[in-house]
């Protein structure tokens, strides 16, 4: 029986593995990292996710990849059954939300390891602060520890300037969206935000994960509390949310956009992450978008070689304070910032692999330990994020027209023909959806788009010129 249960997660874990690789990383932390295997049985894996809009989203959009992963494992499988697994604990409700930030750091600090999971994972049973409705704060992630490079001066200054606030205070941008991929430095700019407001004791600050949001009022509905809900969230002077991509549900959105309003109206600071811009949130009605867009929009861009490096010396350096024998030579620094390209949270990683190794082992950090221990943290041949927008200027670029002309309802040869390459790349190389494609286009309709693609593929199999140009394009993009 166990036997058979270890084989089962051996087998999960390489599913795991093809999915991520046939997904790419960023889809799969968004979607899958939180996925896991129950049993398998009668020829069905049985999966379980934490919320119901997870669990519909993969429904919808990964239900064949998940299977087609399972059976390159497991040719026998027929079936995969996605659930919402119960939280433990019945969660109370947003009654009383606003725990100082003392508690919630003792909270985390007794209740799991320094380093283990993070906000916006799964709950467990030491969430207990997750049960009063904020979302836990990791001590660690505070404007102390947060090193300033190029890519995120302008986010760090913003977000500064937000937590420095007193009560009253005018509000200078509102909200503030902050705007990046994974694992470079969005929650811990919002964490911080949050600790140093309500350390100053100046103001009530509510940090919020966009599930935490969907889940607070959903639970407040099913027990009829939701005007207690509502006064909560009015009740606060700071509204940090996260991962704003996450929100769902037409309803909680109705109430995100009244919160959103009631806080900005009377002067309130609203402080936002995600993923990408506002104009790209999808599934957020335009009202709630041009909100969002209304106040200031900052994007931190990938974290450059030197600001690796910095952060790797810092991670360092807050370790060192519980094992002083830690000690990581320059030269192994060096070689995780060249190497480790994608984010900051592998290069937490594999500051915390160095660290266990050395403890359990005994054995100093060196180059070649180091090397052993990261292999599978390096990814040379990671695809970059591409967006519309850089779609857009490298298409005009290459064929001489502007991006307003490729936008623009002008239908001369010169300019249709890229504006057709220009769609049927962002829709290769991003995962944007045909309707957000052509909204992104000039407002044009999703089966303009869909034409596009269907056209451009249809022309690279024959014509060897357009297909060496498309070619060209997806190397530029993707440099
Ligand atoms: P995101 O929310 O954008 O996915 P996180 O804020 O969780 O990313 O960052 C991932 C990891 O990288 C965290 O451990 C965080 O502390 C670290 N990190 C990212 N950017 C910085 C930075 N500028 N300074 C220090 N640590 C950083
Ligand atoms: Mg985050």
């Amino acid at each position: 029986m166990q036997i058979m249960a270890n084989k089962d997660d051996e087998c999960w874990s390489r599913v795991k593995g093809r999915l991520r690789s046939n997904v790419g990383e960023d889809v799969y932390s968004s979607w899958f990292a939180r996925m896991d295997l129950e049993s398998i049985s009668d020829g069905a894996a049985h999966l379980s996710v934490p919320t119901r809009f997870l669990k519909s989203w993969i429904q919808s959009h990964y239900a064949d990849r998940v299977l087609s992963c399972w059976q390159a494992e497991m040719p026998t499988l027929q079936r995969v059954d996605l659930t919402v697994r119960s939280p433990v604990r019945q969660p109370a409700l947003l009654k009383d939300d606003r725990i100082p930030v003392d508690e919630l750091r003792n909270d985390r600090n007794n209740g799991r390891p320094a380093g283990g999971a993070r906000i916006g994972s799964t709950s467990t049973a030491a969430d207990s602060s997750d049960a009063l409705g904020s979302s836990p704060l990791d001590p660690r992630l505070t404007f102390e520890n947060f090193v300033i490079g190029r890519s995120n001066t302008l986010a760090h200054a913003a977000a500064k300037q937000v937590a420095e606030g007193r009560r009253g205070d005018p509000v200078m941008f509102n909200p503030l969206y902050i705007h990046a991929g994974v694992g470079l430095g969005k929650t811990h700019l919002l964490q911080a935000v949050a600790f140093a407001g309500n350390a100053s004791g100046q103001r009530k600050v509510l940090y919020l994960t966009a599930e935490k949001f969907m889940y607070g009022f959903v639970q407040a509905l099913k027990s009829q509390t939701a005007l207690a809900f509502k006064e909560t969230l009015r009740g606060i002077d700071v509204l940090v949310i996260d991962d704003l991509q996450f929100l769902q549900g037409k309803s909680t959105q109705a109430e995100f956009c009244h919160t959103l309003n009631a806080l900005i109206d009377s002067g309130r600071q609203v402080v936002i992450a995600a993923d990408r811009p506002p104009a790209d949130l999808e599934s957020l009605d335009d009202r709630v978008r041009s909100r969002l867009a209304g106040g200031l929009v900052v994007e931190m861009g990938s974290l450059g070689e030197e600001l690796r490096l910095e952060i790797l010396k810092s991670r360092v350096a807050a370790v060192r304070v519980h094992h002083q024998g830690f000690d990581v030579p320059l030269a192994v620094l060096e070689y995780l910032a060249r190497s480790i390209t994608h984010n900051g949270r592998d290069l937490e990683g594999a500051i915390n692999r160095l660290l266990a190794h050395n403890t359990l082992s005994g054995q100093p950090v060196t180059l070649e330990m180091a090397e052993r221990e990261v292999r599978d943290l390096i990814r040379p041949q990671e695809p970059k994020r591409v967006k519309i927008e850089d779609i857009q200027r490298v298409v005009a670029r290459q064929y001489n027209v502007s991006r307003s002309d490729l936008l623009s309802s002008r239908r001369t040869a010169n300019v249709v023909r890229p504006r057709q390459v220009a769609m049927y790349l962002s829709k290769t190389l991003t995962l944007r959806s045909l309707p957000e494609i052509g909204r992104r286009f000039g407002g044009r309709d999703h089966t303009t788009v869909l034409h596009a693609v269907r056209k451009i593929e249809a022309l690279v199999t024959k014509d060897p010129v357009l297909a060496d140009e498309v070619e060209l394009l997806k190397r530029l993009l993707q440099e």
